[in-house]
């Protein structure tokens, strides 16, 4: 199945943009000549800072929202009836039930919620379980979103929403999908767990990664997914080393604003279909399959697409795909598959899958080439060395 996260969308325009000489990494001499491209950027609104959630009751009226339904997960319920007790008369109730993949049995529960409370608005409080709760409230009913990410997962700032029926997961893009209002407060991300933390931010930078070379990638989305790098790479080792650095925790939430927007705005290739294909085959969790392939499927990719990472791989040391799995290693990040519960005999059955429907990609996606990045990453062991100059 075709994703819309991927890079395969027909006559989405097949502009090849230079990155951006965004930091002095990047001599101008590395700058080619601007290509033709298209830019849509989103009707949304961002509140980013330390005690932004203070402002929620603000937002609402700004955005002429009476009463909000409050949506989290069994985990967050605590914190959403706080906010509930925040909003007062404002808020119409609390649906706590948000779960991973989106459920469409959840969303039927929480229509019904929604219907009989007369609220006109909801609040997404968690990461991106929760938010694709409310987004599918939202593109079911119209109601206005304001979402309040607590993970660096992204979701909160794409038009994508990913559901699961009878096992089956599908996914729709739609403008109408797109949260209206995203309140960023770094205070929220620091009660999550270092290793959430380190696998949430990965799964972040893999938006980033895959957008540089994303076939509709523009200046902007370019300049974004670099900026979007450099800010998690240096967030995630502080987070790493102390956990609740308020600077690193606010530098990471910017990079998921940043990778996320990407996410939205331009297509995603290999590594979004092998982890969609690996979460819904498989039942792994999302942010840490995320996190395992990264250096995996930027190590596929990086000879063929060599110019777009370039400031990415000197980031990363000179080598994108062995620099990330040091990295990583060194934050200790989720490695193995084999540690997700993925049994070896699995690789086969993905390796085929992952490379059935063809879809676009910088290099071409081979089944022996797919089958030896999984087993790498099944096994925990760095990504093929390939040859990339500095
Ligand atoms: P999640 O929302 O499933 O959260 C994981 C767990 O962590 C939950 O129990 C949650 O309550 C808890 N949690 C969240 N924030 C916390 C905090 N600050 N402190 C303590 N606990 C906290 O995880 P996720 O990785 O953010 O989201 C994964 C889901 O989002 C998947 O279903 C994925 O498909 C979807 N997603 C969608 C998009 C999109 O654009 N549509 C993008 C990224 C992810």
């Amino acid at each position: 199945m075709n994703s819309p996260h991927m890079n395969n969308r027909p006559g989405r325009g097949a502009a090849s943009a230079p990155i951006l000489p965004n930091s002095s990494i990047i001599s101008s001499r590395d700058t080619k000549a601007m290509s033709a491209f298209t830019y849509t950027s989103a009707p949304h609104r961002i509140v980013f800072g330390s005690g932004t959630l203070n402002s929620l009751t603000k937002e609402l009226r700004g955005a002429g929202c009476k009463r909000s339904l409050v949506l989290s997960t069994p985990f967050q319920k605590n914190d959403a009836e706080e906010l509930a007790a925040v909003l007062g008369s404002a808020c119409a109730g609390v649906f706590a039930n948000a779960a991973m993949h989106t459920p469409v049995e959840v969303t039927e529960q929480a229509i019904q919620v929604f219907s009989n409370s007369g609220a006109d608005s909801i609040v997404a409080y968690g990461g991106g379980s929760t938010v694709g709760l409310g987004k599918a409230l939202a593109f079911r009913t119209g109601c206005t979103q304001i979402v309040i990410p607590t993970t660096y997962a992204g979701s909160e700032v794409t038009p994508i929403l990913g559901q699961t029926e009878n096992g089956k997961k599908t996914t729709t893009r739609d403008p109408k999908i797109l949260p209206d209002i995203v309140i960023y407060d770094p205070k929220l991300s620091a009660t999550l767990p270092v290793k959430m933390s380190i696998a949430s931010g990965l799964n972040a930078m893999a938006h980033a990664v895959e957008a540089l070379y994303a076939k509709d990638r523009n200046p902007i989305s370019s300049l974004m997914a670099n900026e979007g790098l450099r800010s998690l790479k240096s967030a995630l080792k502080s987070i790493y080393e102390t956990p609740d650095n308020e600077k690193a925790r606010s530098e990471a939430l910017y990079g998921a604003w940043l990778c996320g927007s990407v996410l939205g705005a331009v297509g995603m290739s290999l590594h979004h279909k092998l982890c969609h294909t690996l979460g819904g085959s498989f039942d792994l969790p999302h942010a840490e399959t995320h996190a395992i392939l990264l250096p995996h499927t930027a190590a596929y990719n990086q000879i063929e697409a060599k110019d777009e990472l370039k400031y990415a791989t000197k980031l990363f040391g000179g080598n994108l795909g062995s620099g990330l799995h040091s990295f990583a290693q060194s934050i200790e990040a989720p490695l193995a598959l084999a540690d997700l519960g993925m049994p070896k005999r699995a690789i086969d059955t993905a390796a085929k899958l992952a490379t059935e429907n063809p879809y676009w990609n910088p290099r071409q996606v081979d089944l022996a080439g797919i089958h030896d990045l999984l087993t790498r990453a099944w096994e925990g062991i760095p990504p093929e060395q390939s040859k990339v100059q500095k």
